[in-house]
């Protein structure tokens, strides 16, 4: 192992889940390198949906850190590392399909069954101050784009792979519900792709604030949507539909809001599984369709997007970052609605 750099401390605080759904802030020893593989300093890392289910649903393994939403700064390469320096400005791609599984010769890369899954239970997470990364997955940021941005990566990859996935095209009506981190996402990445008629249905008022700002044209409580008739479509229905919560009623009432040959988009997952009315989709002939994971270009798309201004990231990104011993709090507030954005931890505040 080359020389570890004067700056690299031995040990890092980092949050570790300790089981009943809470965290501790905890030293861990700063990982080191292998021959192909870099050191990053977390410059910030994205509280992401997954991250907490395994935590405030006591899914995750205690002892694990989570958090994969990240973006850093290179400080210390392999010895077998060329064409990376101290001082480069990353994020890891997860890397494309295998080409020759089923999923990948029809197209869909994202659910390569050769892919690795990302395992969330015992995750060497972000959620502290140092990563280790391998070099051949690094993508180099562009000028353009700050570090803190970068660490929407990940969603927006996400948000593109929806929309992508998804029949949709400009002049079509369109509906998401739920405006949290990944609802704003796909109404941002939906304005970028040219889509300019979007409802949002979400049950908090700063939520739906928000979605306006960032692009819906029209917001309202799920209340407010209208209940269909039998087997005819709403008065003013919708093409297609992104179940952006993970709540079974709010997937149940998008189906009921589409138009005859429109498409429901499953983003959201959610412990209650909803349940589909199969003679409206039958009569409507109606598409229902789960969207998870990247494009086969991985983070690549994301990153110019975000580099091109084209998505406002100072809405869907909360102003105040928090430190690694308030992300059990926040992780409360976005699951209470109160936050609207993205939260990211910066694990070099105290
Ligand atoms: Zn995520
Ligand atoms: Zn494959």
């Amino acid at each position: 192992m080359g020389d570890r750099r004067g700056a690299v401390p031995q040990t890092m605080p980092a949050s570790v889940y300790v089981g009943d759904g809470r965290l501790t802030v905890r030293d861990l020893p700063v990982p080191t390198p292998g021959p192909h593989q870099v050191l990053v300093e977390v410059s910030q890392c994205g509280i992401c949906g997954s991250d907490m289910h395994l935590v405030l649903e006591d899914y995750a393994r205690v002892g694990t850190v989570l958090g994969h939403e990240w973006a850093g700064t290179v400080v210390e390469v392999g010895d077998a590392v060329a064409g990376w320096e101290p001082g480069a400005r990353v994020v890891s791609n997860p890397g494309g399909g295998c080409g020759a599984c089923r999923p990948c010769r029809l197209g869909r890369p994202a659910v390569c069954l050769a892919r690795q899954a990302p395992n969330y239970l015992s995750f060497g997470g972000a959620f502290c101050r140092y990563v280790v990364a391998e070099a051949d997955r690094l993508l180099r940021l562009p000028d353009a784009l700050s570090t803190r941005a970068a660490a929407l990566t990940e969603p927006t990859a996400i948000a593109l792979h929806v929309v992508h996935l998804a029949p949709v095209s400009p002049g079509d009506r369109v509906l998401v519900t739920g405006a949290g981190p990944v609802g704003l996402l796909v109404v941002a990445v939906l304005r970028a792709a040219g889509i300019t008629d979007i409802t949002v249905s979400e049950p908090s008022p700063p939520r739906r604030a928000r979605a306006t700002e960032v692009g819906a044209t029209a917001v309202l409580a799920p209340d407010e949507l209208p209940r269909p008739a039998l087997g005819v479509p709403v008065e003013r229905p919708y093409a297609v539909a992104f179940e952006c919560s993970g709540h079974a009623a709010a997937a149940e009432a998008a189906l009921d809001q589409l138009d005859a040959a429109g498409t429901l988009v499953l983003v959201g997952t959610g412990r209650e599984h909803p349940r589909i009315n199969h003679n409206r989709m039958i009569v409507l002939e109606l598409t229902l369709l789960g969207a998870y994971n990247y494009d086969d270009d991985g983070f690549g798309p994301a990153l110019d997007l975000l580099a091109s201004g084209a998505v406002p990231v100072d809405l869907l990104v909360e102003p105040d970052d928090v430190a690694l011993d308030d992300i059990g709090r926040a992780m409360r507030r976005l699951a209470e609605g109160e936050i609207a954005g993205k939260v990211l931890v910066r694990p070099g505040a105290r």
